[in-house]
């Protein structure tokens, strides 16, 4: 079976590329029309909603992929100025979202008898689709910057793929492996593939599912490259095409201040985004100072009634710690910009303490080398004998 692909910059349609000849990515063409909540098949993970997928399940990590919970968490309501609900991406296989793309990638390099998948990226992704190809018996090649740290390097290598370090300019990466994926028959499932996004549509399936009929008031989710945000939009937009939601939510979608590129477009009321110089930030997973799905998230924000929001490193930080502290999450650094873009976008009129709020804490804290947030531990030391008087006085 061949995709048909589809751009929502120009209407144009293709079959095998991944990229429009106006310049932006494609998308799947996928016909909602006849989906309702009773359409959900009682499958694993992001497998339940096949009838809004382009593949089916290949087994193994696959199965593990998606079907995260979705927690009421008053003790962020304070903080946030709305009613907070946590989307926990911690919980996937490799700790993020990007499993839930990596398992559709994968399976569709199956069924098309590709033998190799690959992708750019030094982080989750890397991680994510080295994890799914293993499972499934394909090679994948990760390609990382050369001057990588070897911790992290570690955690990707676990799952046996072939990690090369490209020495030259990174950013035309991107591109660069499409080009050559198609030509060496290696599938790029880079951060915007079409497949990609078509699996990541189902956070926000899951999300609207929980409160079918009705939807949340918005969804906040940290923006790097832009693909989750399209895939969060496409689902929504499938779902209220189908008539499966009365009304779409506002989607807001935060960035780090240090590299916002998207951020900026929308506070600048831009139709694209610019790349931008970007500045060192702790929120380095989502740092894209040039994101190929920009264009797609700023529409994304603009016609749900949404935003984008910047928010600086100190407030990250807060935020990160708010969510162990208030709610019991470790989130990444980089997922802790949706409770910081929430508090802001509360002070401002744009969230209601009344509105329910879903942040979408994308990943999981337990692997991130240590940052502001969790560096200082504040622990007396005690004796034995003493430890009785101690406990008394607490
Ligand atoms: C990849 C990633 C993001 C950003 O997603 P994009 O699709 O690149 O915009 C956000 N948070 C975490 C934890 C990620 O791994
Ligand atoms: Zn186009």
């Amino acid at each position: 079976m061949t995709l048909e692909l589809a751009c929502d910059a120009c209407d144009a349609t293709a079959r095998a590329s991944y990229r429009c000849e106006c310049g932006e990515s494609l998308w799947v063409e996928t016909d909602p029309h006849g989906f309702d909540w009773n359409s959900t098949v009682d499958a694993p993970g992001v497998w339940r909603y096949a009838a809004l997928l382009p593949d089916s399940s290949p087994g193994g990590v696959a199965d593990a992929a998606g079907g995260t919970p979705l927690v009421r968490t008053r003790g962020l309501d304070e903080y946030a100025g709305v009613r907070v609900h946590v989307k926990d991406e911690g919980e996937n296989p490799t700790g993020s979202f990007k499993d839930r793309g990596s398992a559709l990638g994968v399976a569709r390099a199956l069924s098309s008898g590709t033998e190799t998948v690959g992708t750019v990226s030094h982080g989750n992704m890397a991680m994510s689709t080295a994890a799914h190809a293993a499972s499934a018996g394909l090679d994948c090649v990760v390609l990382v910057p050369d001057d990588i740290p070897p911790e992290r390097l570690g955690v990707i290598a676990q799952y046996g793929p072939t990690v090369l370090r490209v020495e030259g300019d990174y950013g035309r990466l991107y591109e660069e492996s499409l080009r050559l994926g198609e030509e060496r028959g290696v599938a790029f499932l880079n951060s915007d593939a079409p497949l990609r996004v078509e699996g990541q549509k189902t956070t926000a399936l899951e999300i609207c599912e929980v409160f079918a009929p009705d939807a949340p008031d918005a969804i906040v989710a940290p923006v790097s490259s832009g693909g989750h945000a399209s895939a969060i939009w496409k689902a929504v937009r499938e779902l209220a095409a189908a008539g499966a939601i009365a009304r779409v939510p506002r989607l807001y979608f935060a960035q780090a201040a240090a590299c916002a590129p998207i951020a900026d477009a929308f506070e600048a009321g831009a139709e694209g985004v610019e790349p931008v110089d970007a500045g060192k930030t702790v929120a380095y997973s989502i740092a894209n100072a040039d994101p190929p799905s920009g264009r797609r998230a700023l529409a994304a924000a603009r016609e749900t009634g949404g935003a984008v929001a910047a928010v600086t490193d100190e407030e990250i930080v807060t935020a990160k710690e708010r969510f162990a502290r208030e709610a019991g999450f470790c989130v990444e650094t980089s997922s802790a910009t949706t409770l910081a873009a929430a508090r802001k976008l509360s002070e401002v009129g744009e969230l209601a303490d009344d509105e329910d709020v879903v942040l979408v804490a994308t990943g999981s804290g337990f692997k991130e080398a240590r940052t502001g947030a969790d560096a200082s531990t504040d622990a007396a030391t005690v004796g034995l004998e003493d430890l009785g008087g101690r406990l008394a006085t607490l």
